[in-house]
C-alpha cells in the first residue's frame, strides 16, 4: 500500500491497515521533513509555550518503521498518480548508495538532521563518530578515512 502524506489521517490509515494486514508492505511519501507532527499544537510553538519544534512530533519515521514496519520515507513527494496501473511517481530523490557521517557532538548541524537524512535518503548508511563534533575529519581522520575506504570497497563490490 502506498499512503501519500505522513500527517495525522495518513499516519492513521498507515497503521490501521497494518494492525488488520499484518503481512502487507506500507510504504509512506511525505513531502515535508517530519511524519505524525501536531500541525494543532503549532500555534503553540509559535506562542513560545511549546519550547521546540521537536516537542509536536508525535512519533518519527524510525519509529514506525521498527515497531510498525511502516517504511515512512520523509521529504519525498508524490507528483503523479497513476491509478489505472497503480503507480506514483515520487519527485526525484537521491538513490545512489550514500554514504552519512556525522559527529554525535555537533553543534551546528544537530545528529536529528543526519537521522533525518538516514530516513529521506532510501540507500543510505549512517555512521556516527562518537567523539566528534562538526570537523569529523579532522577529529577523527583515521576513522574518517577508514570508513571512507570501506564505503567505496563495498560499493566496488555491488
Ligand atoms: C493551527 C491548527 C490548529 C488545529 N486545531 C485543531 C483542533 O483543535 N482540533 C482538531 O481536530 N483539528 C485541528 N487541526 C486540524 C488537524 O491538525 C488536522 O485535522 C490534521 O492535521 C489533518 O491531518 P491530515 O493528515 O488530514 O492533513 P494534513 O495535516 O494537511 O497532512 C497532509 C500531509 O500530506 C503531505 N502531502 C501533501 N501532498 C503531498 C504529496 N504530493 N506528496 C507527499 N506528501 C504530501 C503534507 O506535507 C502533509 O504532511 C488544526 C490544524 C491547524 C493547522
Amino acid at each position: 500500500m502506498v499512503v501519500i502524506g505522513g500527517d495525522a489521517a495518513e499516519m492513521t490509515a498507515a497503521s490501521r491497515v497494518r494492525r488488520e494486514q499484518p503481512e502487507h508492505e506500507i510504504v509512506v511519501f511525505e513531502r515535508g521533513k517530519h511524519a505524525s507532527y501536531s500541525a494543532c499544537g503549532m500555534p503553540y510553538r509559535i506562542g513560545g509555550q511549546v519550547e521546540s519544534e521537536e516537542d509536536l512530533i508525535a512519533r518519527k519515521p524510525e519509529v514506525f518503521r521498527e515497531k510498525q514496519h511502516i517504511d515512512v520515507r520523509i521529504r519525498h513527494e508524490v507528483t503523479e498518480i497513476d491509478p489505472k496501473n497503480k503507480r506514483v511517481k515520487v519527485k526525484n530523490k537521491i538513490t545512489i548508495p550514500t554514504l552519512i557521517m556525522h559527529g554525535k557532538k555537533d553543534k551546528i548541524c544537530s545528529f536529528d538532521l543526519a537521522e533525518q537524512m538516514k530516513a529521506s535518503i532510501l540507500n543510505s548508511h549512517l555512521v556516527v563518530f562518537e567523539k566528534s563534533g562538526h570537523s569529523l575529519f579532522l577529529e577523527e581522520t583515521e576513522k574518517f578515512n577508514r570508513e571512507l575506504i570501506k564505503f567505496a570497497e563495498t560499493q566496488k563490490k555491488a
